[in-house]
């Protein structure tokens, strides 16, 4: 038995079974059968890196209603995007005697001492979104597939340019932006763009003016979009006293946001001066919006509740002694193991399908765009 969870729903089972062969299976909490289930006194302690950014909150919201529907009780905290903020709240969490956790990490090498104290006290962890690295204290991992959101922003910037499919088109000129160094998801998401990227910057179809084309040169420290706004503005100051900028890589809507404005306070967004192609991801209501009005060019949106009831459903299955759905074993080695994971699949959104995928889906409301 892998530990008190599990225990616990060993002992309501019986309990619900002795009730039942007693034929008087009928509780206050219901019928039998539902009882193994919610046999969770079982409290599931989720951390969450920050409220500033809308999916964060919203994945902490589908978090708390999937695990209070399988009967769990949870504990929910924001990190603020302070890694020893976080670090404080799971090691309360702890302490408090939580049966499993799920963490979205702030910086993803600063929880092995606090992950090796939940394994010390039998306590499951769920990577979140994030994959944690460094230690064997995390069971699995529950994200989408990192290197196609990337793929998904550097096809985009490819096909609107025009550059696909040997095109004599340009050379146009490319800015990178990518998110914070300390988050694994980073380098997925860089990796992938560039993928698609890098031929055409190979070929001089493409030119990043700046020269900065590494990824230690591009990040953005906590994804921060007055961090964005203020490097877009010295790319331009420095590098654009002539020519324009026609697309902009940028790996997440507020760091989008920054960007355009940037751009703007340079005079883009007029018809003589457009603004470029400009990529996101996370389908946050300002961008959908910014997409609507022309300006931000597409996200890519990932479904946070499909997102959540992975997670959920892994936390269950984990406890009950069940082995989780995963789909990738191979990918996600976080330096001490290879984290079996379950990937979703992000979708690209703009102006042309925002309706279908984002509002009809009723991930945003219609209401809330306009
Ligand atoms: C998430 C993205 C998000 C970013 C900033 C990443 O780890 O995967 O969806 O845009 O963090 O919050």
């Amino acid at each position: 038995m892998r530990n008190r969870r599990a225990a616990l729903a060993a002992i309501a089972g019986a309990a619900s079974l002795a009730l039942t062969l007693s034929a008087c299976g009928q509780s206050s909490e219901g019928g039998s059968e539902d009882k193994a289930t919610d046999a969770s006194d079982a409290t599931i302690g989720i951390s969450m890196p920050t409220k500033s950014s809308e999916r964060w909150i919203a994945d902490g919201d589908n978090v708390v209603k999937n695990l209070e529907a399988k009967g769990f009780k949870t504990k929910l905290a924001f990190g603020e995007d302070e890694p020893d903020q976080q670090v404080s709240q799971i090691e309360n969490m702890i302490t408090q005697g939580v049966d499993a956790l799920i963490v979205a990490a702030i910086d993803n090498k600063s929880l092995n001492n606090v992950l090796q104290q939940a394994k010390d006290a039998d306590i499951p962890v769920i990577s979140y979104d994030r994959l944690i690295l460094g230690t064997e204290n995390v069971d699995y991992y529950a994200s989408f597939d990192n290197e196609k959101v990337g793929e998904l922003q550097g096809s985009y910037i490819v096909e609107k340019l025009g550059l696909k499919d040997g095109s004599e088109k340009g050379p146009f000129n490319l800015e990178l932006f990518a998110g914070s160094n300390d988050d694994n998801n980073t380098r997925y998401f860089f990796q992938g763009a560039m993928t698609v990227l890098q031929p055409y910057i190979d070929e001089g179809k493409l030119v990043v003016k700046s020269g900065q084309t590494e990824l230690t040169q591009v990040t953005t420290l906590r994804w921060d979009g007055a961090t964005a706004q203020r490097r877009m503005d010295d790319i331009l100051t420095a590098s654009y006293k002539s020519g324009r900028v026609d697309a902009v890589l940028s790996p997440y809507d507020g760091i989008s946001i920054g960007i355009i404005s940037a751009l703007k306070s340079d005079g883009y967004g007029s018809a003589s001066k457009p603004l470029p192609v400009v990529t996101g991801q996370d389908a946050e209501v300002a961008s959908v919006k910014s997409i609507i009005a022309g300006e931000q060019s597409m996200t890519v949106y990932k479904d946070t509740r499909e997102l959540a009831k992975v997670a959920s459903n892994m936390v269950d299955a984990v406890l009950n002694d069940k082995k989780p759905e995963t789909n990738d074993t191979k990918t996600y080695d976080n330096g001490a193991k290879v984290v079996p994971a379950y990937l979703l699949v992000p979708v690209s959104v703009d102006k042309a399908n925002y309706q279908t995928v984002v509002v009809d889906s009723g991930y945003i409301k219609e209401s809330d765009l306009k």
